[in-house]
Formats: C-alpha cells, sequence, structure tokens
C-alpha cells in the first residue's frame, strides 16, 4: 500500500451518510466510496438514493429510507448497519433543510422543522453513532456547519442558529471523544450549487452580492468538498479533534 492509500485510504471502513440522495450528501457518499469506504445511504427518496447507489464505485453499499428527525428511523438504520457490517467507523451527519423568511414573521413550524433536522438529529445521531464508536474503539464524525455557523445571513434566522448549534456541538462532543479516538470535526460549505441554494441563485441582487464576496469567483460544486470527506475520515486526521473546516472559495477570509 502506498503511502497516501494508507493515509487517505478509507478501504474496509464502514460509513453512514445521512441526506445522501442528493447535493453535498451524494457527493460525500461518492467521495468515500472512492476512497473505498461501504456506506449506509440514508434520505426519505428512495428513488434518488438508488441513484446515488448507483455512482458509488466500491460495491456493498446499502440504502436505508429514513426521517432523520425520526428515533425510529435512526434506531432502525443503526441497528441494520451494525448488523451488516458489525461496526460504524465514519457518519456524515449531513441531511439539512433551509426555510427562508425575514425574522419578524418567521413562523413556529419553520423555526421546529429548521432546528429539529439541522441542529436536534445532528445530535441524536452523533450521540448513537458516537455511543457504538466508543464501544468499538474509535470512529469519525464529520458534522456539516456553514459559513453560516459564523455570520447570521439574512432571512435565515432559524438556520443560522442550527449552524452555529452545530459548530459548538462539534466542539463539545469532541472534548469528551477525543480521549476515546472518536474525531468530531465539521465542514463549514460556502455557497455550493444545490437544491438548498436554488431559490438565492436565482435570486439575481443576492447571487450577485453573494458572487461578489467569494474570492474563487464561483459558487462550490459538491465534488469540491471530496477531498475535505475524505480526509476528515482518514487517518491522515487522527490528530484533530473539534476543528471546522472551512470550504468557501474564501468567503469566510474576505
Ligand atoms: P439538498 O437540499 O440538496 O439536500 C438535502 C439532503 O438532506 C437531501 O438528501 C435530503 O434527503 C436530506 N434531508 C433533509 N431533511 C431530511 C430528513 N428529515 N430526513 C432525511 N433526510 C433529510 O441540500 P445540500 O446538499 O445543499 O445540503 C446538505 C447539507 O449541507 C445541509 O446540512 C446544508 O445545511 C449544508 N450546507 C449546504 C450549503 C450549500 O451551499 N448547498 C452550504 C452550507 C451548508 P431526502 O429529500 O431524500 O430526505
Amino acid at each position: 500500500m502506498s503511502f497516501v492509500e494508507e493515509l487517505f485510504g478509507l478501504k474496509d471502513k464502514f460509513a453512514i451518510v445521512t441526506g445522501a440522495s442528493r447535493g453535498l450528501g451524494r457527493a460525500a457518499a461518492v467521495a468515500l466510496s472512492s476512497a473505498g469506504a461501504k456506506v449506509v445511504l440514508v434520505g426519505r427518496d428512495v428513488e434518488a438514493l438508488k441513484e446515488t447507489l448507483a455512482l458509488l464505485p466500491t460495491p456493498g453499499s446499502m440504502i436505508v429510507e429514513a426521517d432523520v428527525t425520526n428515533d425510529e428511523g435512526r434506531a432502525r438504520t443503526i441497528a441494520l448497519a451494525l448488523k451488516m457490517f458489525g461496526r460504524i467507523d465514519i457518519l456524515i451527519n449531513n441531511a439539512g433543510i433551509i426555510r427562508r423568511s425575514p425574522a419578524v414573521s418567521y413562523s413556529s413550524e419553520d423555526w421546529n422543522a429548521v432546528i429539529d433536522t439541522n441542529l436536534t438529529a445532528t445530535f441524536h445521531w452523533a450521540q448513537d453513532v458516537g455511543n457504538a464508536m466508543i464501544r468499538n474503539g474509535g470512529g469519525k464524525i464529520v458534522n456539516i456547519a456553514s459559513v453560516l455557523s459564523y455570520g447570521g445571513g439574512m432571512n435565515v434566522v432559524a438556520y443560522a442558529a442550527a449552524k452555529g448549534g452545530v459548530a459548538q456541538l462539534t466542539k463539545a462532543l469532541a472534548n469528551e471523544w477525543a480521549k476515546k479516538n472518536v474525531n468530531v470535526n465539521a465542514i463549514a460549505p460556502g455557497y455550493f450549487v444545490t437544491n438548498a441554494t436554488e431559490a438565492l441563485r436565482h435570486d439575481p441582487d443576492r447571487s450577485a452580492q453573494i458572487l461578489a464576496r467569494i474570492p474563487a469567483g464561483r459558487w462550490g460544486s459538491p465534488e469540491d468538498l471530496a477531498g475535505a470527506f475524505v480526509f476528515l475520515c482518514s487517518d491522515a486526521s487522527k490528530y484533530m479533534h473539534g476543528h471546522i473546516l472551512a470550504v468557501d472559495g474564501g468567503y469566510l477570509s474576505l
């Protein structure tokens, strides 16, 4: 095995990716599989999950239909992964939603949906998979934060609150679990071309403002995250705990 394969390879690793049916979760699944991992693809849209499965180069991955906010769905997914694979080495805690509306009229329904999906579910998946990892001697958890873990954005009050929480959650879990050989880190993507940003990309004023603030001069494409996913899931990052890795075309540096 070459030096690079030893450091970054994920052969014989078993992963769960939530929100793997499209966008950044699909890119994570493809990246991990390309590095050799077998992946449990979690989401609600089974047809789209099948499309992701068809893209994976390493055989042995599978689909689980589950809502990440549902306790039964989470327990069923984790039990199935442990039954099939015997252990879980990697969790990509990616599933997320965004609801845009001014704060003065932001509905409780939108607030609860965004906080439940983006923050509470992220904690519960990390907690349950983290317990399994600790029992098995270690693992890698990668949460998906955002540049809105730092800035508050416009008309996304619940999303910014949740993603700020994801950054803090990452550090809190990292502190408790570092000695147990569980690396908890996060990726903070900038602005990426996915379904979640479609409305924003079609708003001429906001999309121009955003583009003007990206030193790289373009929005990210999901594949731009492949290296960060593999790095944070591999031995190459074994001494990293509680880090929030921005992959943002320089957005946060401006
Ligand atoms: P998409 O809307 O393209 O994909 C969202 C994914 O999350 C889908 O696979 C969807 O699966 C899944 N999902 C949402 N809610 C649930 C649920 N209740 N149960 C199960 N799965 C769910 O969004 P992105 O790929 O852009 O976003 C992925 C993550 O990246 C999110 O956490 C987002 O906040 C974050 N992010 C995105 C950025 C961007 O610019 N795109 C920037 C910063 C962060 P399904 O429909 O099958 O249930």
